[in-house]
């Protein structure tokens, strides 16, 4: 089993893509988990800060879910910031112990970030109420050692989704999608939503169990 980690800036796109690429590995049959940053804190460690000793223990609590579930044929999908080589390749060494580990750098000029700020986060680290936020007042360090590279401010998350499951074929990680089943590369990707309506339609037909 393998992880695929996620990191970049804050409004780089790492959920965006994220979301869809579980989504597609999940209709190719696979079990996956989500695990993103912002939510295993608030759920497991609420009161870990933002220091970058905080920021390597939260890492490292991640990198040890991913592998309890890769361990159990879980594929995970994380989207941290995950600024720190150090951090990053303490994650890929935890992972290891027990899968493969897929690095995705989710590229994008801080600019383009703070311009997108979908949670008004740049504005308020801006105004000095979010101390040590990535981008503003806290380093991102690029990764030196990565599988994949996307370009958020040029591709779209449908062609970055796209590229990171072409990706994981090419590592051998992912069987490629078979012919008629293969949507993503055909250009007519559904979304779950209009898949599901396609068959509750065959169900009401009869054509579906
Ligand atoms: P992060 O998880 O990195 O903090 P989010 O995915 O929450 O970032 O937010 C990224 C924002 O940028 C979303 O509003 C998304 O719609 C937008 N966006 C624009 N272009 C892209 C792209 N190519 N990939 C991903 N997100 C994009």
């Amino acid at each position: 089993m393998f992880t695929v980690w996620f990191t970049g800036l804050p409004a780089s796109g790492k959920s965006t893509i994220a979301k869809r690429v579980e989504e597609a590995l999940r209709r190719r049959g696979l079990d996956v988990e989500n695990l993103d940053a912002d939510e295993v804190r608030r759920n497991l460690h609420p009161k870990l800060g933002f220091s970058k000793e905080e920021r390597g223990e939260n890492n490292r609590r991640i990198a040890y879910l991913a592998k309890l579930l890769n361990k159990h044929d879980v594929v995970v999908i994380v989207a941290a910031v995950s600024p720190f080589e150090e951090h990053r390749r303490m994650a890929r060494r935890i992972v290891e112990e027990a899968g493969r580990f897929f690095l995705v750098w989710v590229n994008c000029p801080v600019e383009v970030c703070k311009a997108r700020d979908p949670k008004g986060l740049y504005e308020r680290a801006e105004r000095g109420e979010i101390p040590d936020f990535t981008g503003v007042s806290h380093p991102y360090e690029p990764p030196q050692r990565y599988e994949l590279r996307l370009d958020t401010a040029k591709d779209d998350p449908r062609t970055c989704t796209e590229q990171v499951l072409a990706g994981l074929e090419r590592a051998g990680l992912l069987q490629p999608a078979e012919a008629g089943t293969g949507r993503e590369r055909e250009g007519v990707a559904l979304t779950p939503e209009e898949e599901e309506a396609i068959r509750e339609r065959l169900r009401q037909l009869g054509y579906l169990d």
